[in-house]
């Protein structure tokens, strides 16, 4: 048998799992950059890394594998910097380091006409009242790097607020000041680019959070036209070109009366690209690691409705789970803590009819339902 290209992964959470379980038929191999011994990814390849995370374990992890990647944004550019100095990394530095500081996610945006908030920038209380007095209320002041899932935002809407505000992030500025968009719903689309440049896009999805967390993703969205689609694929195809990243991307948006406007990006798979593992001719995971190893990228399309749900903090039944029909879950091998998220299902239907009933009655043996319909 002929020796695996080994693929790294910084980080060796859910997604390095998945990435490794997709990546393994094609005779992949992987290892992770991860402190944790038991994290998701330790089953499916050599954990390197340590409390400290040092130079030496990061060398050692730099020797182990052919080609490198990441499976979350918020890590050293410098641990990136001293792989790329020695081996390939996928995506490049510029796409990290777009999605690690929200400014420059915005000013991306704004240099290719993507629309976007209007924003400022904070260092200081008195920047934070001219940002009333210019913007307006609301705003949603968020940490300039760092922030996921919510975190370390503050939603201020009265100017009484400022000082509230101010007291609870102003010790992590610079801070990103933003209009609050009155959105319809969330939708994320997730691209994938290969090293040629060829670039794929996966159909719009919908995506319902909970306290910050999403809780379900549909794909296709549901009542997306044409126009909205292909407006989605132009902003991500713009971005990717940009930054001449190579992998899946994914640009996370709102939907508005006024069409769609682009929160972030993540130069990374995405929660909500977890349903095309069953719902899409190649997955998000698949066309990763292809992208990442310099194989062919594979078809992104989804030929039925396709659900996601999250099982966040408590496990459900896995036989209530797999007696459901065209149901699969996905475990990632956690111990429960309230807000984690410790695995997921998908569901495919005939029609969206069809996957909002099935959707209904996983919500009623998931011990924590979060944000789905329930009992309806
Ligand atoms: P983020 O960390 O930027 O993804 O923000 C987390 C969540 O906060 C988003 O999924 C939205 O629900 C909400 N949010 C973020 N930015 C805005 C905004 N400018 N206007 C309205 N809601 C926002």
């Amino acid at each position: 048998m002929s020796k695996p290209l080994r693929i790294g992964v910084l980080g060796g959470g859910q997604l390095g799992r998945m990435m490794a379980l997709a990546g393994y038929p094609l005779n992949l191999a992987f290892s992770f950059y991860e402190s944790s011994s038991n994290c998701p990814s330790a089953a499916l390849g050599e954990i390197h890394g340590d409390a400290e995370n040092s130079t030496a374990t990061l060398d050692a992890f730099i020797e182990s594998a052919d080609v490198f990647t990441y499976e979350f944004e918020n890590i050293p550019a410098a641990w990136v910097e001293r792989i790329a100095a020695k081996k390939p990394v996928y995506p490049g530095v510029k796409s990290l380091s777009v999605s690690q500081n929200r400014l420059n996610e915005k000013q991306l945006f704004a240099s290719l006409k993507i629309p976007s908030a209007r924003f400022a920038e904070i260092n200081s209380e008195a920047d934070l009242k001219s940002a009333v007095a210019t913007l307006g209320l609301p705003l949603v002041i968020k940490t300039v790097t760092m922030g996921y899932d919510g975190k370390g935002q503050f939603l201020l809407k009265e100017d009484s607020q400022i000082a509230e505000a101010w007291a609870q992030l102003g010790q992590q500025t610079p801070l990103i000041a933003e209009e609050f968009v009155h959105f319809k719903r969330e939708l994320s689309i997730i691209a994938v680019r290969d090293r040629e440049g060829h670039t794929l896009c996966y159909p719009l999805t919908e995506n319902v959070h909970h306290r910050g967390i999403l809780s379900h993703s549909v794909s296709p969205a549901p009542h997306v036209d044409t126009d909205t689609q292909l407006a989605a694929e132009r902003h991500i195809a713009a971005i990717l070109r940009e930054l001449d990243h190579v992998g899946v991307m994914t640009l996370e948006l709102f939907d508005t009366r006024h069409g769609l406007v682009a929160n972030e990006t993540a130069p990374r798979v995405h929660n909500s690209g977890h349903w095309t593992i069953e719902g899409a001719h190649c997955s998000q995971f698949e066309n990763h690691v292809r992208a990442v190893a310099g194989l062919p990228i594979g078809s992104t399309v989804c030929e039925k409705p396709v659900a996601m749900i999250n099982i966040i903090g408590q496990h459900p039944a896995t036989v209530d789970v797999l007696r459901q029909t065209d149901a699969h879950l996905h475990l990632y091998g956690k111990s429960e803590r309230e807000g984690r998220k410790l695995g997921h299902i998908t569901v495919t239907a005939n029609n969206h009819h069809e996957l909002e009933t099935r959707l209904r009655k996983l919500a009623e043996i998931l011990p924590n339902p979060m944000a789905l319909p329930v009992g309806k």
